[in-house]
């Protein structure tokens, strides 16, 4: 975790599609605002490796790379093709990225043969009912599932994932947003189930009040504080997570330009 502080990262965005609505994001193109979904752009691959290219010689501490968004990189080809050019030419860089988990069993072995070290999946829930609160839809192989069934599979194939990602050596971190009386009760279960299929590490984050759950309040320190403890029964917790945005760049806290900071954020 020491990493986090010391080695600069940068995330690229060039992943716009999303699989599923969370009904906490709002995915936008901005370059002020400080939240995770958001990118100043989206890049096309030759943007991105330029990007990454000017980045290196202004950051010798640059350690990491990730694809954070701004939609779910695993539903966009271009994260593929940039993972595997980034790989070929930067070897010593360590390749991340954050997704919401649907397509992760499908592509463990694409993802393992791209060279990603790490992959945070976010997981709101394990009970489709409370799922089906926080996920409008999901879409899969060209199918379109709506509340507890649309939850039902996302949860499934999340599951999986994390369990086929482990077996081939990819560290898995889980990312879960504390929504107060919707899913508190979830937080140690999914820690727990995380927990047996190989996670790592576990970062609760706070709602931000926004799209679907904007009329809704965020969870407070205390609320916050007893969801870690809970969950840490079962999986250690990250607990200096500042959601940055889908292209921030620099050491977390000390980038220029004010980009937020931290742990990679999808969900
Ligand atoms: Fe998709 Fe991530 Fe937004 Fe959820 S939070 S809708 S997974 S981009």
């Amino acid at each position: 975790m020491k990493a986090h502080f010391t080695a600069a990262r940068i995330h690229l965005p060039v992943a716009p599609r999303c699989n599923i609505q969370c009904r906490y994001c709002v995915r936008k193109i901005d370059k002020c605002e400080q939240k995770p979904g958001i990118a100043a752009c989206i890049m096309d691959d030759e943007m991105a490796l330029k990007r990454l290219e000017a980045e290196f010689k202004s950051s010798p501490s640059l350690k990491v790379v990730g694809i954070a968004g701004p939609g779910d990189p695993l539903e966009n080809e271009a994260t593929y093709r940039v993972l595997g050019r980034i790989k070929d030419s930067y070897p010593d860089l360590i390749l991340c990225l954050s997704t919401n988990g649907l397509l992760l069993e499908d592509v463990a072995e694409r993802l393992k043969d791209s060279g990603v070290r790490t992959v945070t999946v976010t997981i709101n829930a394990v009970d489709p009912e409370v799922g089906s609160k926080i996920y409008d839809w999901v879409r899969y192989k060209g199918e379109t599932l709506e509340g507890t069934k649309g939850a039902e599979l996302l949860i499934k194939k999340q599951l999986r994932g994390v369990e086929e990602l482990v077996k081939r050596g990819i560290v898995v971190r889980i990312n879960t947003v504390l929504i107060p009386g919707v899913n508190e009760d979830q937080i140690p279960r999914i820690a727990e189930e995380a927990s047996k299929r190989g996670a790592s590490l576990m970062n609760i984050i706070p709602l931000i009040p926004q799209h679907g759950f904007k009329e809704h309040r965020r969870p407070t320190c205390k609320e916050l504080e007893e969801a870690r403890n809970a969950a840490e029964k079962y999986l250690p917790q990250f607990r200096l997570c500042r959601q940055c945005r889908a292209d921030a760049a620099g050491i977390p806290g000390r980038e220029k330009g004010g980009g937020a900071a931290s742990e990679y954020f999808h969900g």
